[in-house]
């Protein structure tokens, strides 16, 4: 699935998000999404893509924000594209040897962008691009990333992100 970085959205065009409560791992929070989403790091092996080191308090909060956000989980699996082969059966948690984070995941992340109004759409899967692969995002990301507030009022409380709308839908299964 490739996509250019910031451009605009549309893996999910039903327009809608679900953001999975990492705690529990079943309970999540859907709505029709009120801001703009901006594409980042939907890679393909096909397409050139920019590389680079990145700040070592990216990297840290990048993985924070994957502890903790998973959005639109229902969307399908992606293995790596950049990867030279497939991950094996129990491809969920496999990490090939040397490698940092596991080749193959399911959903996205949501970053607030600087200044408000829209957000980073990225694949899960951006963490082993950046950490494996030496994929650098665009720096506007890098800043949104470094400029999030994991604790930022949301409700539900396990949403991490700050701009559910409060007639979301939660659902316990
Ligand atoms: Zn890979």
């Amino acid at each position: 699935m490739f996509y250019p970085d910031l451009t605009p959205y549309s893996y999910a065009n039903h327009g809608r998000d679900s953001f999975t409560d990492m705690t529990t791992g079943y309970r999540s929070v859907s709505f029709t999404a009120p801001y703009q989403r901006t594409n980042i790091g939907w890679l393909d092996a096909k397409e050139p893509w920019p590389a680079g080191s990145v700040p070592a308090a990216f990297a840290e909060k990048l993985q924070a924000v994957l502890a903790v956000q998973a959005v639109n989980e229902c969307l399908g699996h992606h293995d790596c594209d950049l990867c030279p082969d497939d991950p094996p059966a129990d491809r969920q948690t496999w990490r090939r040897p040397g490698h940092l984070r596991a080749c193959s995941g399911t959903g996205e992340i949501r970053v607030p962008a600087q200044p408000g109004g829209s957000a980073f759409a990225a694949p899960r899967l951006i963490g082993h691009y950046v950490l494996d692969h030496g994929y650098r995002p665009p720096q506007e990301f890098i800043d949104a990333v470094l400029a999030f507030d994991l604790d930022c009022p949301a409700e539900p409380g396990w949403a991490r992100f700050p701009w559910i709308p409060s007639d979301a839908e939660v659902s316990d299964g």
